[in-house]
C-alpha cells in the first residue's frame, strides 16, 4: 500500500537525479559490474538481498560491530532468555515487506499488540476505563474519512502546520489535546508541537488499527538481520568499516574507509542517517541543495530503559501504560516470552527522553519505579536495568527522522534523489517513513535502480 501520496515531484526513491554540475549529468552509465552498499541496518540489508538474488557482485560496509542498525535486540535476561527491542519495537500489519522476509527467512511473527492504561494528573484509570470524549471521537473519524479527498493544495497547506495546531483548529477539547500530545508523541518522538501535520494525519489514515503496533519477530526483531546476512553470505558485510570518503570518477565509485582500505564500484547505495552522511567527504561534493536538506532534517530524541523484574506484577501480557511522568510510556517487553520474570520497556521521548537519557541508571531507576507507584512497589521486584538513548546515537543522534512544517514536500524529495551514481534509501526517505518497513522498502527499490 502506498501511504502517503506524492504531489507529482518526480522523485520516487533513487531514480530522479540531483547534480552539482550538468556535466556530471554526462557521467557513464554502463550496466553495473560491483555495487557497493553503505550500511548494514534493513535498507542496507534489504538493498543486499536483492543484489545478491540478481546475481550481483557487492559488498556491504557497516560502520558497527554489529547488522541491524536501528533494529537491535537484547538479551536481558540470560537465565530465561528474555529479549528486548532496543530500536524498533513493532511490526505493522499493513507492513507487507517486512512480512515477506519474515515468510522467506521462516521468522514467525507474535502478536504484540497492548491495551494501553492512562496514568494522568495523578490518576490511574485502567484501558477499560477511559476514553477520548465522544465530541472529539466523532470529530476525528470525520477527519480521518476526509483524508483521501485532500487535494494537492489541501496537503501542502496540512504539512506547513504542524499537528497541534491542526487539532486546535479543529477544536479540539483541551483534556483531549492533553491526551493526544501523550500518545500521538510516542510515535513521532517529539512533541506534536514539532511534527507536520501532513505526516502526522497520513500516518494516522492509512494505517492499521493500532497504528502498526501489532506483531514482533519470534526471537526480537534482530532475527531478520541476522538470517539475511546468513543468507547473502557474512564475507560480503564487512563490520568495523567506516566509511569517510566516497569519490565519483569516470562513471566509477571509490569509498575510503577510515582503516585505510578503498572499495571500488559501477554504484554506490547509501543507506546511512543523515548525521553520518554529513560527515562523509563527497568528491565532487553533494549539490547544495541536498547540504540544505540533509541539515534541516532533525531525528527525534527516544530514550528506551528496559527493567527486569522478578515478577510480572503489570498482570495482564498485553500491559501498557501512557502517563503524564518523564517515564512517558511503560510497554510490556517480554510478551510472548513465557518465564516468572519479565521486563516493562520505560519508552520516553523529546525532552523527557534527554532527561533519561543524560542522567545515570539511580535516576533513572527512581524515576521508572516512582511512575509505576500507582501499581506496585516495583522495587520489590526490580532485578537489573539496561538503558539506550538514540538521542546520542553515534550515527543518527536520533531514533528517526521527524519532519517538521513544511518539511515533507519540499525537503524530501531532494534526500531521496540519486547524484550521479549514488542512490538513496533509509527509513528517512521511505513512503513508511519512521518505520523497517521503509527501511525495507527503500533498500529494494534502491537496488532495482542501481541495476538498471
Ligand atoms: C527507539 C526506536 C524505536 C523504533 N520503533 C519502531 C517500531 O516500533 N517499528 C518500526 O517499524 N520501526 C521502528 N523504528 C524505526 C526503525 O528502527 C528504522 O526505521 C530502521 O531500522 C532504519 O533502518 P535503516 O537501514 O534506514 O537505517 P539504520 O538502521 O540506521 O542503518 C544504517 C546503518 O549505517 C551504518 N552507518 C552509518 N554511518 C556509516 C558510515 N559512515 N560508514 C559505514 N556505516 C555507517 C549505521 O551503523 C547503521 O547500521 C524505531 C527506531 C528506534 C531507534
Amino acid at each position: 500500500m502506498k501511504r502517503r501520496t506524492f504531489l507529482n515531484l518526480g522523485a520516487v526513491a533513487g531514480t530522479a537525479t540531483l547534480v552539482a554540475n550538468p556535466s556530471l549529468t554526462q557521467a557513464i552509465r554502463t550496466k553495473p559490474a560491483r555495487i557497493i552498499v553503505l550500511g548494514a541496518g534493513f535498507s542496507g540489508l534489504s538493498a543486499a538481498l536483492k543484489l545478491h538474488d540478481a546475481n550481483m557482485d557487492f559488498v556491504v560496509l557497516e560502520s558497527r560491530n554489529r547488522v541491524g542498525g536501528r533494529v537491535f535486540t537484547h538479551v536481558l535476561d540470560d537465565a530465561n532468555d528474555l529479549r528486548v527491542e532496543l530500536g524498533a519495537e513493532w511490526v505493522g500489519r499493513s507492513h507487507e515487506e517486512v512480512q515477506k522476509l519474515c515468510k522467506r527467512f521462516d521468522i514467525e511473527l507474535f502478536n504484540n499488540q497492548f491495551e494501553t492504561d492512562l496514568l494522568f494528573r495523578g490518576s490511574y484509570q485502567p484501558s477499560d476505563q477511559w476514553e477520548y470524549s465522544e465530541e472529539w471521537k466523532k470529530r476525528f473519524e470525520e477527519i480521518l474519512k476526509n483524508f483521501k479527498n485532500l487535494s494537492d493544495a489541501q496537503q501542502r497547506e496540512l504539512d506547513n502546520m504542524d499537528w497541534w495546531r491542526f487539532f486546535v483548529n479543529n477544536g479540539i477539547p483541551e483534556n483531549d489535546l492533553f491526551l493526544r500530545e501523550l500518545l500521538d508523541s510516542t510515535d513521532f518522538g517529539e512533541s506534536i508541537r514539532h511534527v507536520s501535520g501532513f505526516s502526522a494525519l497520513s500516518e494516522y489514515a492509512e494505517s492499521s488499527k493500532k497504528n502498526e503496533m501489532d506483531f514482533k519477530m519470534k526471537g526480537g526483531n534482530g532475527t531478520l538481520a541476522r538470517k539475511i546476512t546468513e543468507h547473502i553470505g557474512s564475507d560480503k558485510v564487512k563490520l568495523g568499516y567506516h566509511v569517510e570518503a566516497i569519490e565519483q570518477k569516470n562513471g566509477k565509485v571509490k569509498v575510503t574507509c577510515t582503516n585505510g582500505e578503498t572499495f571500488d564500484g559501477d554504484r554506490l547505495i547509501c543507506t546511512i542517517p543523515t548525521f553520518s552522511l554529513a560527515k562523509i567527504k563527497f568528491t565532487p561534493a553533494l549539490p547544495k541543495e541536498k547540504i540544505n536538506a540533509i541539515n534541516a532534517l532533525q531525528y527525534a530524541r527516544i530514550n528506551k530503559h528496559a527493567v527486569l523484574f522478578s515478577e510480572r506484577f503489570w498482570g495482564r501480557e498485553d500491559f501498557d501504560l501512557i502517563t503524564d511522568t518523564s517515564a512517558h510510556y511503560f510497554y510490556h517487553a517480554t510478551k510472548n516470552q513465557p518465564a516468572k520474570s519479565g521486563a516493562l520497556i520505560s519508552y520516553s521521548i523529546g525532552e523527557k527522553a534527554d532527561v533519561f537519557g543524560w542522567n545515570d541508571d539511580h535516576l533513572r531507576k527512581q524515576m521508572v519505579l516512582e511512575s509505576l507507584r500507582p501499581l506496585a512497589r516495583a522495587e520489590d521486584y526490580f532485578r537489573k536495568e539496561v538503558n539506550y538513548y538514540w538521542g546520542s546515537d553515534r550515527y543518527s543522534k536520533g531514533s528517526y527522522a521527524v519532519y517538521g512544517k513544511g518539511q515533507w514536500f519540499n525537503i524530501r524529495p531532494i534526500l531521496a534523489a540519486k547524484f550521479i551514481n549514488i542512490h538513496f534509501a533509509g527509513e528517512h526517505i521511505a513512503d513508511w517513513q519512521g518505520f523497517m518497513e521503509g527501511a525495507v522498502a527503500t533498500g529494494a527499490e534502491a537496488a532495482e535502480a542501481a541495476l538498471a
